[in-house]
Order: structure tokens, then sequence, then C-alpha cells
């Protein structure tokens, strides 16, 4: 009996895992587990297992001091290959399923380098609204409240706001994109901060303008400490 049940079960398994095999949430090829990378994707994308906390990069390629950047920052990918490829199927072909494995990785890694941090309030760094017009959601905001579920705290929705519209980090230089961003966000009308400890979600840190200046305004609010978790810092090769 339990050999026939067990037969059916494989039998079922078999003929879904043709219909809908397991992609690898970094390359999207056919794999073995839908919950981790596939071989090639680990091979490729080694884990930034001892970055600094000031800027999320590297040992060796630290630019705390020359972009006087204090992000309070865990970040588990450098931003290439498999892993900028999952980002982007996330972002734009609306792949929500690679949120989960990505926010996973977030709340593992941030836990690993903030052991300590007695965070109560988890938010995402918002879209402006053409953005989200264009594609009806944030992949932020759906990063934070995964990663605000595995850490069993609170997510603040709409926590963060953007005040004005704002060109594409992407098209600007780094000087611009740190004026782009100025003065942008606002936290929602009535929102109390005051001596809570926030955690800033995003999916990628360029230059850290925008974590940058959303911190600010968290602290200026009466946030009592900030820290960031992304999935990926780009790293200048
Ligand atoms: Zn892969
Ligand atoms: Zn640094």
């Amino acid at each position: 009996m339990k050999n026939t049940n067990g037969h059916k079960g494989d039998a079922l398994f078999y003929a879904l895992s043709l219909i809908w095999p397991a992609r690898c949430p970094g390359c999207d090829s056919v794999t073995q587990s839908r919950t981790k990378l596939c071989p090639k994707c680990r091979e490729e994308n080694e884990e930034l297992d001892a970055a600094c906390i000031g800027c999320g990069l590297p040992a060796g390629k630290c630019t705390c001091l020359k972009e006087a950047l204090d992000l309070n920052l865990a970040a588990v990918y450098p931003y290439r290959n498999g892993i900028r490829q999952g980002i982007l199927a996330m972002k734009f072909g609306e792949r929500l399923d690679r949120a989960d494995f990505f926010s996973l990785k977030m709340a593992d890694r941030f836990r690993a380098v903030f052991p300590e941090a007695p965070v109560d309030l988890v938010v995402a760094v918002p879209l402006t609204r053409r953005g989200r017009r264009r594609r009806g959601y944030n992949q932020s905001a759906e990063l934070a409240k995964r990663v605000a579920r595995q850490l069993g705290v609170k997510y603040g929705r709409n926590a963060l706001v953007k005040t004005k519209e704002t060109a594409a980090q992407h098209t600007l230089s780094e000087k611009q994109r740190k004026k782009n961003v100025r003065g942008a966000f606002g936290v929602k009308p009535g929102l109390d901060l005051r001596g809570k400890t926030v955690l800033l979600c995003d999916d990628v840190k360029t230059t850290g303008a925008t974590l940058n200046e959303c911190r600010d305004i968290l602290l200026k609010s009466g946030a009592e400490e900030v820290y960031c978790v992304t999935i990926a810092v780009t790293l200048k090769e």
C-alpha cells in the first residue's frame, strides 16, 4: 500500500516537474531546486561574506571615506551574472517568485552581519508614481514585505514615500544621482518613528545615494537607528 502511494506520489511529482520544472532563481535555467541557485550560478556568484558595512563593498574596494557613506548595509551578492539576471527578471519581468528566494537570502545575511540589531520595522525604498504605473508593483516593497516576514518583524507599508518625481538613477552620473534624490523622500504622515530601529530594503545598491537619502530622512523623522539590506551591490571592476 505504502509503496503504491509512494509510486503515485512520485509519478505525480514527475508529471508536474515536466509541466512546471524548477528553475534557477538567478539565470532561470531548469535545475533541481526552486529554492537554490543552480550549480553554475553558485559558482559564478560568490557571496559577499566580509564586505564593509559602510558601503557594502568587499575589502580593498571600500569607498566609505570618498563617498561619505555610512549605510549600515548588509548585501548578499555582487550585481552580475545570474544574480543580475534574476533581479532584472523580478523587476521588469513580473517574476515575483524570485523575491521569495532573494528575501530569504537578505534576511539571512542581515542576521549574520547584524545579529543584535533590534529591528522594529522593515520599510522599502519607494518607487516614483511613474515607475509604479509602468510596472504595477514596487520590487523593493515586495522584498521588504518578505524580509519582514522572515525576521518576524512588522512591515511598514508605504512608510517611505516619494515627495517628488525623479529621473531614473541609472540614467545619471554619480554626481547627478546624489542631487537627483536630494529631498525626494518623506515619511508617511502620522507614522511615529521615535525610538524605532528601522531596516530599509532595496534590490541593488549602486552609488548608495538613494539608500543614504532614505536613511537620512528616517533618522531625521526620529528613528533611533537605520540599517540597510540589499540583494546586491554593483562593483566597479
Ligand atoms: Zn542559475
Ligand atoms: Zn566601505
